[in-house]
């Protein structure tokens, strides 16, 4: 039997490796250093398992594993870890694959606004410095009917501004109906103790009444905020107070009224069959003082945190310390603008803004092209699986539209000699990652967030999977 101590000594030595056939090639592709960290870690794994291993009769470490593994340890490490994807989830809005993507024709002045100069802040005009937020502040105030508009990097860090500028050492007064989290840490009450202002919270998770908020507000009081739900719904016996009566006890109070609509829309998607939901010129027209929402959620752009309202209180959060911190770069101020100038006109927002065409789209056309990828996927039936068109829901996602679900077409695949978990590990590992859901045994592709140029790289990775 072997010891540990003999299987240590049998691992080749760092310079051996770098004399080795299949890595001597490899100083010519890589930077030196890099490959010789490269061997110096992956040798370090081998002994680590080998000390950590009780019984180590199995184990083996041949010169050409560890070669092998040497060189797709250093070829990881030259490529992107963030890398694009294919979405097959039919979560639209999926947060942990980007959220909203981005019109190809966008990302081609975003990619000349960056790559080159830009007027970033700079008055062209009169030749002297500008600001970055005069940008979009004009279509925001146009698009939505506000006073006043800037940017910041995302909501969290908009209502954080907001907050801090508005009621730091003061009382914020919330329904504990709205006290919600949306997720990665964000909750209302820790935002709120961040920013320096203190939570007061009214009424009950169900019921929340005007006079709730009146009773609560005192000399402390320096802004009421309304919270959109956006990732649950309370259905039953409920009640919240409208943004109109909590904007005129605010005016009677003098006390700012601030409202965190989440999602945020800039056009009224009921229209095109998806649910209602309150839009930015809506909660501007209640009488909001101020009104924060997300760039890269329903509205499709880059991650950004969108803030409007009186001009009284954007020209004080352009002032606060904070904004510096929280500001937003080139190029996605460059996506953003792209992104809002395709609202100036609602149908070809709907058509060019990719979630949006994804969100509206017909679960017929769907259909067809489900239909076109199914007729190619016919092939790897002979590689043993059973592949079929079926009907299901997709998803809003990004914590939008909770209970929405949208009728969809998906081909489901099941296959006969590999799990489905193995195919499932097989597409996500894919050299463009495929990423599916699993359903009873079957892989699921949901179309309706496939692109149809991703079609040719499905039925290359399925066939490869499955042989
Ligand atoms: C999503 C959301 C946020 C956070 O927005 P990010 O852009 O993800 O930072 C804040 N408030 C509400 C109500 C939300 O739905």
């Amino acid at each position: 039997m072997i010891d540990k101590k003999t299987l240590l000594s049998s691992i080749p030595a760092v310079d051996e490796l770098l004399n080795a056939e299949g890595i001597k090639g490899l100083i010519h592709l890589y930077p030196r250093p890099l490959l010789v960290d490269s061997i110096r870690r992956s040798l370090n794994n081998c002994r680590q398992t080998i000390i950590n291993t009780q019984d180590i009769s199995s184990l083996s470490f041949d010169k050409e594993t560890i070669i092998r593994e040497i060189v797709e340890y250093v070829k990881k490490r030259m490529n992107n870890n963030l890398k694009y994807v294919i979405n097959a989830t039919g979560v639209v809005l999926h947060t942990n694959l980007g959220r909203a993507c981005l019109n190809d024709e966008i990302m081609e002045y975003v990619v000349k606004v960056s790559s080159r100069y830009s007027n970033l802040e700079f008055d062209l005009d009169k030749g002297v410095r500008g600001s970055r937020y005069d940008h979009v502040e004009e279509i925001l105030k146009y698009l939505t009917n506000a006073e006043a508009a800037m940017v910041v990097n995302n909501n969290a860090a908009a209502v954080m501004l907001v907050l801090s500028t508005i009621a730091k050492g003061g009382e914020v007064i919330v329904s504990r109906g709205q006290l919600v989290e949306i997720g990665g840490s964000f909750r209302i009450p820790d935002v709120m103790a961040q920013s320096g202002a203190k939570l007061v919270e009214v009424g009950t998770t169900n019921k929340t009444h005007l006079w709730d908020y009146e009773n609560a507000i005192n000399e402390n009081t320096k802004a009421i905020m309304k919270v959109h739900t956006s990732n649950y719904r309370i259905l039953g016996f409920t009640k919240e107070v409208s943004s109109e009566d909590l904007v005129a006890l605010g005016r009677s109070k003098n006390i700012p009224v601030i409202e965190d609509l989440g999602s945020g829309m800039l056009i009224d998607l009921s229209k095109y069959g998806l649910p209602y939901e309150p839009t930015v010129k809506e909660a501007i027209a209640s009488g909001m003082d101020v009104v924060t929402f997300s760039g890269d959620k329903l509205l499709g752009g880059p991650q950004a945190g969108i803030i409007v309202g009186k001009k009284q209180y954007i020209e004080q959060m352009k002032r606060n310390p904070l904004t510096r911190a929280f500001r937003i770069d080139k190029m996605t101020l460059a996506a953003l603008e792209g992104t809002l100038r395709l609202y100036y006109d609602e149908e070809k927002a709907i058509k060019e803004i990719p979630i949006l065409k994804m969100l509206t789209e017909d679960y017929k056309e769907i259909r067809k092209r489900a239909e076109k990828l199914y007729s190619r996927l016919i092939k790897i039936l002979e590689h043993g699986c059973t592949i079929a068109i079926e009907e299901d829901y997709s998803e809003v996602g990004g914590g939008s539209m909770p209970t929405h679900k949208m009728p969809t077409t998906v081909i489901s695949i099941y296959p006969e000699k590999i799990s489905v978990n193995q195919l499932e590990n097989k597409l996500r590992n894919n050299e463009i990652p495929i990423i599916t859901r699993i359903h009873k045994d079957k892989i699921i592709l949901d179309l309706r967030t496939v692109w149809e140029d991703e079609y040719d790289i499905i039925e290359y990775a399925l066939v490869k999977a499955l042989q």
